[in-house]
């Protein structure tokens, strides 16, 4: 497989980074990390410029190649990430456009595409969480409305979002698997009280959401009622998959500056820490190809990421612990004081090996999808 990219796609290149760099300097400052409404507005107005300009639908509609162009030039020039937009731009939408009706891609993704509304997701409950198909949020239909009640937990970005991918258990009686559904909830529906948890790093990233008796239209199924385990394992493979991928550029930079610190504050003479530095290096250059490669075969084989992803989540979400391990390192007594640079990313780095489906859970898919290994339960 030839990896590597065409004029053409250079020429997007040399566009892209030309408007970043006449756009970066013109941004407001960054709000502080914690301040989530703030952190939304930034987000949402950081995604307007981008459709603006022409580059909102890169996520979907552009070749794989401009994609991954994409995040190498936004990163590269210091650009906002998507931020709050997380779940909307990278598997809420994804997934609506893959399985939605025509009606609902035109009612949900140019909002999303625009930076005007922003998705939750809303899987995880107390009782379901690596065994997602457990979930007991039950749905009655009552008309033409599910009728909402249970509890999630973990659920990202619940405080600023204005549309939840909820799964929901519409029969109780089918095998577990089959009785689920994929509902677009919108989180201003009375009966919803969202109640924020607190990171070690001190954010309100995630919360508890209760929802009790809340109704959503049964317009807002994405796939048939009792179909929305196939439609989870479409959001998953771009959760899995191609989510994470623009992070891989961000570590390598991050790596960068690591570098530089150690050169200033001596720690650069440490053999061993030099060599953990070139290890990642290796590590984060590999992690970019497999990325590459991902995209590449399920943009040929014509649908999601496959389980490719899981191999790629389990690497990277490791590998980033160890990115900030070596930055505490670097910084030695500092790394404490969560006022310094990377500190609460170094935190934040220990929850990627739980979201999105635990190392344990990748490595059991990584034995029985790809190395076709016999299932040990
Ligand atoms: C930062 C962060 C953000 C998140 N955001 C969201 C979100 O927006 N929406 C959402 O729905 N969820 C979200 N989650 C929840 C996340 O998906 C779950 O935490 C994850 O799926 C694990 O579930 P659990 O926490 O219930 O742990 P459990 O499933 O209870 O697992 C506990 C331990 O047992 C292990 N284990 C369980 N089953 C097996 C098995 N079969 N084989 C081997 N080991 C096993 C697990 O690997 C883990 O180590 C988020 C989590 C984090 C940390």
């Amino acid at each position: 497989m030839d990896l590597a990219y065409t004029a053409e796609e250079e020429d997007f290149r040399a566009r892209l980074s030309s408007w970043l760099a006449a756009v970066l300097p013109t941004l407001p400052p960054r709000p502080d990390p914690l301040d989530w409404p703030g952190r939304r507005a930034y987000d949402c107005d950081w995604q307007r410029r981008l459709h603006d300009a022409g580059y909102a639908d890169v996520h979907w509609d552009a070749s794989p190649t401009q994609r991954l162009i994409f995040l190498e030039e936004t990163e590269r020039a210091g650009a906002p990430y998507v931020g709050a937009n997380f779940v909307g731009l990278l598997h809420a939408g994804p997934t609506i456009a893959a399985e939605g009706t025509r009606e609902q891609r035109e009612r949900w993704l140019p909002p999303v595409l625009r930076g005007e509304e922003v998705w939750c997701q809303g899987f995880s409950e107390p009782e379901a969480g690596s065994d997602l198909a457990s979930l007991r949020t039950r749905a009655v239909r009552d008309g033409d409305a599910y009728v909402v009640t249970g509890s999630k937990t973990w659920t990202s970005h619940a405080e600023v979002a204005d549309w939840c991918e909820l799964l929901v258990r519409t029969d109780p009686e089918a095998p577990r698997h089959r009785g689920i559904s994929w509902l677009a909830m919108p989180m201003d529906a009375p009966g919803i009280t969202v109640r924020p948890l607190r990171t070690l790093a001190g954010s309100t990233e995630f919360a508890e959401v209760f929802l009790d008796e809340v109704r959503v239209p049964v317009a807002n199924r994405v796939g048939a009622e009792n179909d929305g385990w196939r439609v989870t394992m479409v959001t998953l493979s771009f959760e899995r998959g191609t989510a994470f991928a623009g992070e891989v550029v961000a570590c390598r930079r991050t790596l960068g500056e690591i570098a530089r610190a150690a050169r200033r504050n001596g720690a650069w003479s440490d053999d061993v820490l030099r060599r953990r530095m070139g290890a990642l290096s290796a590590e984060f250059r590999a992690l970019w190809r497999l990325t590459q490669w991902n995209v590449s075969e399920a943009q040929a084989g014509g649908g999601p990421p496959g389980a490719g992803g899981s191999v790629f989540k389990l690497r990277y979400s490791h590998a980033r612990q160890e990115l900030y391990d070596t930055a505490a390192a670097v910084l030695g007594p500092d790394a404490l004081d969560l006022g310094r640079e990377w500190n609460p990313d170094r935190l934040s780095s220990l929850s990627y090996t739980i979201a999105a489906g635990t190392s344990q859970i990748q490595r059991n898919i990584v034995a029985e999808r790809v190395l076709g290994l016999p299932k040990g339960r």
